[in-house]
């Protein structure tokens, strides 16, 4: 690692830490879109703590191990380096289903006419099968595997990992064409690597990480976790903006965006309008043009 990019993501890494113990803040209602998970689950504020606490971990073990030991490990790959093709985006949402933030989502697809990809929790589909079946019969969406329980696939066991790929499978099988994954906080391994290829699945990464999840229910973004994210500081304050010029940077590409956080679901439609007015065309994940983003 040059010393220079060392000696920053250190200084992240320093003034990061102390943001993992802060306490969650409540989640704030939104008017005009859905309001919030269901009772029984966990707020976008909680779901953010167990984000940030896997980034971390990602944080120090990219900071501290060896670069090739990570890669023979099959650790973090999700993150995708080549660039995407030309002012093409794709839209993914994961997390889901949720009631009322899916059936939300599908309005704005439907209203601009874009398609996206719904990377769905297994335990969340088996309490709601009316909601696979709503995306399964939008002409707008496909659905990829997202983990049973979303779980950080570092922390259990392979056999664990399989369970969670194949119990998820499994409620998706009868609806599901293709077959896609992607790994909860984007956490790889090799031995769930080699189970997806042999299930005939295509892990699916991204280019741009919104970091929806890093936004306060305020729509700010503290200085932290702005270092860790690459939020420019103009736009601490502006998830949208934060957005626009992320993709911009990238100059398209896969998006990464979660379903049960207020951020996106507030600004998707103005997010999607203004892609399409900024030239940007929007893709679908069977779109040859990006087969070779998949793995
Ligand atoms: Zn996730």
């Amino acid at each position: 690692m040059p010393i220079r990019y060392f000696a920053i993501s250190l200084a992240a890494l320093a003034i990061l830490l102390p943001a993992v113990a802060e306490t969650a803040q409540p989640a704030a209602t939104q008017a005009s879109v859905p309001a919030s998970p269901q009772a029984d689950a966990h707020t976008p504020a909680e779901e953010s703590q167990v984000t940030r606490k896997h980034r971390m971990k990602k944080l120090e073990e990219k900071l501290f191990s060896d670069t090739e030991t990570l890669h023979h490990q099959c650790r973090y790959e999700s993150e995708i380096s080549e660039a995407p093709p030309e002012k093409k985006v794709l839209l993914t949402f994961d997390d889901g289903p949720e009631p009322e933030q899916t059936e939300y989502i599908l309005s704005v697809l439907k209203k601009y006419n874009v398609p996206a990809t719904f990377f769905m929790i297994g335990e969340k589909v088996q309490a709601h099968p009316e909601l696979l079946a709503l995306v399964q019969a939008s002409d707008h969406a496909l659905i990829g595997n997202h983990s049973w329980s979303h779980p950080n696939f570092h922390d259990i066991p392979a056999a664990e990992q399989a369970t969670e790929v194949d119990k998820t499978s499994a409620v998706l099988v009868k609806t599901v064409q293709e077959h896609y994954f992607r790994y909860p906080y984007g956490n790889s391994s090799c031995e769930t690597n080699e189970l997806l290829k042999s299930h005939g699945y295509k892990i699916v990464g991204w280019h741009v990480d919104t970091c929806d999840w890093a936004f306060d229910h305020k729509g700010v973004v503290d200085a932290k976790e702005a270092l860790s994210c690459g939020v420019l500081a103009q736009n601490r304050d502006n998830y949208f903006e934060h957005v626009i010029s992320s993709v911009r940077a990238h100059n398209g590409g896969i998006i990464l965006m979660h379903e049960i956080h207020p951020n996106t679901l507030k600004q998707l439609d103005a997010l999607v309008k203004r892609l399409l007015a900024d030239g940007y065309v929007f893709g679908k994940l069977n779109d040859a043009e990006f087969a070779k983003y998949l793995r």
